[in-house]
């Protein structure tokens, strides 16, 4: 009796299942795969090759789209907070344009990983905006810097920062100290790898300068205007290109420069920071120190829906929060008690194809085990004179350049032989003659 019944509503769960699929079959007009059960159904003119292109995927793989003449591409590479995790890096926003352009805005602590994903030739990565000075947005320049280099940047990274209240608050003394920081990495470097990509241009602009151009060339005109967060310094940037306009906020307080050139943005980008309840519970602050970084110093879910109301966006974008099952849900209710328009709560990963008439949002799929992407201008080998200038740049003799008797003395011959093997390896296969260094 019991099996009967369980058959019964076997049965009927299958009817109801068939029907279900029945109908969205039919609404869908999926073809089905053929079968011994349909093939004598299918019709002559089913297409022979899937008909799939990238773009009808509701995913975006990287490098399988081209963008449209008219079209920007935005892709977060980064989306949380200083305090690291592995499921979000910092902040970190890719704009790329129809034109070939590309630019990134803020590079946060994990976002270089996150770039690397994507698969983008290094010298299209050469173009980086910062709108603060704290790690969460400026962490991984250095990674940028020297990985970039090495995966195929030919030419320097160029990077544009506000001033602060005093020489030593700026962007261009915080550069001048990380490429002195890095001074035994470049020194171990110069004389044995391609030497261009691992220099910096600085283009340091007032931070008070109100929506003033700190860029321009292609088409493309990008703006800054003040922030309030912390100190001095911090600014936003607009970006125009082509009859659409990106928006990005580094962190700031909510501030009238951006209600006022945020305004019309097809896409504005602004911090909105973990909710204050999940600052004391998850971040385990104190309730004061809580309402304070999180009202005061950065601008809370309520206050980015305020400010998102008086700017209409096309697209609002808020990030800047751990986004977790626990925390998203409380985030969107607080916006949404002051805004009511288009909303992309922001991940790792989230992508928007934006042109005049349709803004889609999607996820990236990416390969974590990437390594090089294809190099966008040939590499060429060590050039004379490359350690004399490095020497006269970082004050570092010459002679330090190369190992001294002492540690050159160091090395085991034992391995000669078999390295030996190598060079006459890849002699024959490549038909040229590597000759083996001889030692000093
Ligand atoms: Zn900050
Ligand atoms: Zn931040």
């Amino acid at each position: 009796m019991k099996n009967y019944k369980n058959s019964g509503y076997a049965f009927m769960t299958s009817v109801v299942v068939g029907l279900c699929l029945g109908l969205y079959f039919a609404n869908q007009q999926v073809s089905l795969p053929i079968t011994s059960a349909n093939a004598e159904t299918v019709g002559k003119d089913q297409p022979t090759v899937s008909p799939i292109e990238p773009r009808e995927l509701d995913y975006y793989a990287p490098n399988s789209e081209r963008l449209a003449a008219d079209e920007m591409r935005v892709i977060a590479c980064g989306t949380g907070m200083p305090t690291t995790r592995a499921a979000q890096a910092a902040a970190c926003f890719l704009v790329e344009l129809g034109n070939g352009d590309k630019f990134i805005f803020d590079i946060g602590s994990g976002s270089a990983e996150r770039l690397s994903s994507l698969q983008i030739p290094y010298d299209f990565l050469d173009k980086i905006f910062i709108g603060h000075l704290h790690s969460d947005h400026f962490g991984a320049l250095g990674e940028i810097f020297i990985g970039g280099a090495l995966m195929g940047r030919q030419k320097p990274l160029r990077v544009w920062g506000p001033s602060g209240p005093e020489p030593e608050l700026g962007t261009a003394y915080a550069i001048e100290k990380m490429e002195e920081m890095y001074t035994w990495d470049l020194a171990g470097r110069v004389g044995l790898v391609d030497f261009r990509g691992y220099s910096i241009e600085v283009n340091e602009f007032d931070y008070k300068g109100e929506n003033a151009v700190v860029y321009e060339d292609n088409g493309v005109t990008i703006r800054s205007f003040p922030a309030i967060h912390s100190l001095d310094g911090p600014v936003s940037f607009s970006l125009e290109w082509n009859g659409l306009k990106f928006v990005f906020g580094s962190d700031s307080y909510p501030n009238r420069w951006f209600v006022e050139h945020a305004r019309d943005a097809d896409i504005a980008i602004h911090e909105c920071f973990v909710a204050v309840p999940d600052l004391v519970r998850k971040m385990r602050f104190t309730p004061e120190q809580a309402l304070l970084v999180g009202t005061q110093i950065h601008t809370a879910p309520e206050a980015f829906g305020k400010l998102m109301q008086s700017v209409q966006p096309r697209m609002a974008v808020a990030y800047h929060f751990f986004k977790d099952f626990d925390t998203t849900a409380e985030v969107n209710d607080r916006i949404r008690t002051t805004y009511d328009g288009p909303l992309s709560l922001a991940e790792d990963f989230m992508v928007w194809n934006i042109t005049k008439d349709d803004i889609r949002v999607r996820m990236a799929v990416v390969e974590e085990h990437t390594w090089a992407p294809p190099l966008a201008s040939e590499a060429k080998v060590p050039q004379e004179g490359d350690r004399e200038k490095f020497s006269s740049h970082s004050g570092v003799s010459v002679e330090a350049l190369t190992y001294s008797d002492f540690i050159s003395e160091g090395r085991w011959p034992d391995v000669d032989e078999p390295l030996r093997g190598v060079y006459n390896e890849a002699s024959e296969a490549l038909g040229r003659d590597f000759e083996y260094p001889t030692r000093q």
